[in-house]
C-alpha cells in the first residue's frame, strides 16, 4: 500500500493490518498541538508521522487541530506560528483544521451524560485535597466525601459551576472510576474545572473548562480518528482515554498508539523550558536561531527536506532514546551540498594589494555556481588590484603543511589567479594590516600552464566590490550533551553560542542575497541572509551549519 521508500515502522504495519482485515477503509490520523508555544524538532517527528502517513496511503488524511483547553497559556500568536510551521515542512491539512474549543459545547452534553448515567461528580475538595485524597504509587487513594452525591445534585452544581455561581477553583467535575486503581490517571481523575479566563475563540462564553484527558478521546472520536498517534507519556492515560469512550454514546472509538519522543542531544525539547529560555532573555525569542524550534532552524537556513529526511531516519519506535544532533546536522548538510550554490565570503577580512595588478582594471572571472553540478550555471566575479583574503589563509611562519598563503609563497586565488607573497605590512602595534602580493597573469582562471605545482586555493574578494554585511557564527545552545540530565538546564548554556562578525565582505552577487535561499561560502560553510534582522544597506548572514561533517566519526553505522 505504501510508497516504496517509506520507513516500515510499527504503526505503520498495525495500518497495514487494518486496512487488509478491513477493519479500516480509510485512516484518519491528527496532528494536535496545544497552542502554548512554537513547535520545535521533537513536534516534526510528530508532524512527519501523521501527515506522512496521510500522504503514504491512498484512502488517508491527516487533521490539524488545536488543543486549545487551557487558556491562560494559549495564545493566537502561538496558532498562527504553528499553522506556518507545519506549512514550511511541507504539509498540508487542507479543510482539515479543527479546534478542541470547537467541542465545547459537546463536551459539555457528554459530561452531562456521565453524570446522568453515574460516572461523573462535583466534588468541592480543594486541588491539595485532591492530590492528598489521590494516593501515592505505592498506596491507594481515598474516595472524596463528595463522591456519593445524587445524580440530581450533580447535575444542579455542574450546570450552576457553567453559570458562573461559583469561584474559579472552588469546584471541580470528576469521573467516578476507581480510587485504588493502581493507574493514578484512573482514580477520579478531574473532567472540568472553574476558570474565568478569556479564550482566544470562545472568548468569555464559558466558565468552565474541559481536562486534556477528557477532551482528546472525544475530538478524536468526534473527527473519526482511526489512529491516534502520541507519545510514550500518553501510556498511562490509555485506559481512561478507553474509558471515556466507552461511557459515552459515540459511536467511533479511535486506537491509541503511542511512539517514543524524539530527544536530541544538546538540545532540550519542551515548550515549557524553551518557553524559559525566550523569557529569561536567554536568546532573542522563539526564533532565535540556536532554538530548537520550527521557526528557530528555519530562520538559521535549515531546510524542510533536510528535517523530512532527519524523521525518515530517525525512524518510529517504542523506546526511548537520545538522538545524536550531529544527524540532524548530517541530513542537511546532504540536502545543502547538492542544492546550495557556492559564493566567495571572507568573514575576516585582510587587505591583499597586487602590485603589478593596474590600478583601474577591472576583470571579470567567471565562477561556477556548483562545482559538481553545471546545471547550477555560471556567474561573474569581478577582480581588481585591491582584495581581501581571510586572515586564517595568511601565517607570517607557516608549518610545512600550511598550504595556504605565506612570505614568498605562491596560492592560487579561487577562480582567478596564482599570486605571490612579496612584502608584510604591520601598523605599529605590530598587527599585520597588509599582504603586498604580485599575481601570475599566465594563469588565468587558476590554470598553471607551466605545470608547477600549487597546493592551496583559497577564497577572496574585490575591495571595491564587495559587499560589507553582518555575519553569525552560530554553536551549540548547550555544553552538555544532556542539558536535562542534571540539576538546572539553564545552568549548562553555552556563553560562546553566538559570535557577531560584522566586518564580513561577501562578494557583489550576494548584495542580492534572496531571503529563504541558502548558499555554501565556500570553505566556510552554509548561510543564509537572516530575514528579520537584514536591512536595505546591512545584510546579515546566518551561519547555517559548518562544513566539517562530524556525523561519519560518530556513528559509522549509518
Ligand atoms: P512539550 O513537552 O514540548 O510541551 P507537548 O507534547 O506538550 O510538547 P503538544 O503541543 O501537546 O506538545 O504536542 C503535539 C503533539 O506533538 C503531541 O501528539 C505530542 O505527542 C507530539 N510531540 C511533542 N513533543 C514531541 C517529541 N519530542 N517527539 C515526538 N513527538 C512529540
Ligand atoms: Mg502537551
Amino acid at each position: 500500500m505504501t510508497t516504496e521508500n517509506a520507513s516500515h515502522d510499527f504503526i505503520r504495519k498495525i495500518i497495514d493490518d487494518d486496512l487488509a482485515t478491513g477493519k479500516h477503509t480509510e485512516i484518519v490520523t491528527r496532528f494536535p498541538p496545544e497552542p502554548n508555544g512554537y513547535l520545535h524538532i521533537g513536534h516534526a517527528k510528530s508532524i512527519c508521522l501523521n501527515f506522512g502517513i496521510a500522504a503514504e496511503y491512498p484512502t488517508t488524511r491527516c487533521h490539524l487541530r488545536f488543543d486549545d483547553t487551557n487558556p491562560t497559556k494559549e495564545e493566537q500568536e502561538y496558532i498562527d506560528a504553528i499553522k506556518a510551521d507545519v506549512r514550511w515542512l511541507g504539509f498540508d491539512w487542507g479543510d482539515n483544521l479543527f479546534h478542541a474549543s470547537d467541542y465545547f459545547e459537546k463536551l459539555y452534553e457528554f459530561a452531562e451524560h456521565l453524570i446522568t448515567t453515574g460516572h461523573a461528580y462535583v466534588c468541592d475538595l480543594t486541588g491539595d485535597e485532591i492530590r492528598e485524597y489521590r494516593g501515592t504509587l505505592t498506596e491507594p487513594g481515598r474516595e472524596s466525601p463528595y463522591r456519593n452525591r445524587s445524580v440530581e445534585e450533580n447535575l444542579d452544581l455542574f450546570r450552576r459551576m457553567r453559570a458562573g455561581d461559583f469561584p474559579d477553583g472552588s469546584r471541580v467535575l470528576r469521573a467516578k472510576i476507581d480510587m485504588t486503581s493502581g493507574n493514578i490517571n484512573m482514580r477520579d481523575p478531574v473532567l472540568y474545572r472553574i476558570l474565568r479566563a478569556s479564550h482566544p475563540r470562545t472568548g468569555d462564553a464559558w466558565c468552565i473548562y474541559p481536562m486534556y484527558d477528557y477532551t482528546h478521546p472525544i475530538s478524536d472520536a468526534l473527527e473519526g480518528i482511526t489512529h491516534s498517534l502520541c507519545t510514550l507519556e500518553f501510556e498511562d492515560h490509555r485506559p481512561l482515554y478507553d474509558w471515556t469512550l466507552n461511557h459515552l454514546p459515540i459511536p467511533c472509538h479511535p486506537r491509541q498508539i503511542e511512539f517514543a519522543r524524539l530527544n536530541l542531544s544538546y538540545t532540550v525539547v519542551s515548550k515549557r523550558k524553551l518557553l524559559r529560555l525566550v523569557k529569561e532573555g536567554k536568546v532573542s525569542g522563539w526564533d532565535d536561531p540556536r532554538m530548537p524550534t520550527l521557526s528557530g532552524i528555519r530562520r538559521r537556513g535549515f531546510t524542510p527536506a533536510a528535517l523530512r529526511d532527519f524523521c525518515t531516519r530517525i525512524g518510529v519506535a517504542k523506546k526511548d532514546s537520545i538522538v545524536e544532533v550531529e544527524l540532524l546536522e548530517h541530513c542537511l548538510r546532504e540536502d545543502l551540498n547538492e542544492n546550495a550554490a557556492r559564493v566567495m565570503g571572507v568573514l575576516e577580512p585582510l587587505k591583499l594589494v597586487i602590485t603589478n595588478y593596474p590600478e583601474d582594471e577591472v576583470d571579470s572571472l567567471t565562477a561556477q555556481n556548483h562545482p559538481q553540478n553545471p546545471e547550477m550555471g555560471t556567474r561573474q566575479v569581478p577582480f581588481s588590484r585591491e582584495l581581501y583574503i581571510e586572515q586564517a589563509d595568511f601565517m607570517e611562519d607557516p608549518p610545512k603543511k600550511f598550504f595556504r598563503l605565506g612570505p614568498g609563497r605562491e596560492v592560487r586565488l579561487r577562480y582567478a589567479y596564482i599570486i605571490k607573497c612579496e612584502e608584510i605590512i604591520k601598523d605599529e602595534a605590530g598587527t599585520i594590516i597588509e599582504l603586498r602580493c604580485t599575481y601570475d597573469p599566465a594563469t588565468r582562471g587558476g590554470d598553471t600552464p607551466d605545470g608547477r605545482k600549487i597546493k592551496g586555493t583559497i577564497h577572496w574578494v574585490s575591495a571595491q566590490h564587495a559587499v560589507r554585511a553582518e555575519v553569525r557564527l552560530y554553536d551549540r545552545l548547550f555544553r552538555q550533551a544532556d542539558p536535562e540530565s542534571e540539576g538546572d538546564f539553564m545552568e549548562c548554556l553555552n556563553p560562546d553560542s553566538l559570535q557577531i562578525l560584522d566586518h564580513a565582505l561577501v562578494e557583489p552577487s550576494m548584495g542580492m542575497a534572496e531571503p529563504g535561499r541558502n548558499y555554501q561560502f565556500e570553505r566556510q560553510g552554509y548561510f543564509c541572509l537572516d530575514n528579520k534582522d537584514t536591512q536595505p544597506a546591512h545584510p546579515v548572514f546566518n551561519r547555517t551549519v559548518t562544513l566539517r561533517d562530524t556525523w561519519a566519526k560518530v556513528n559509522k553505522t549509518v
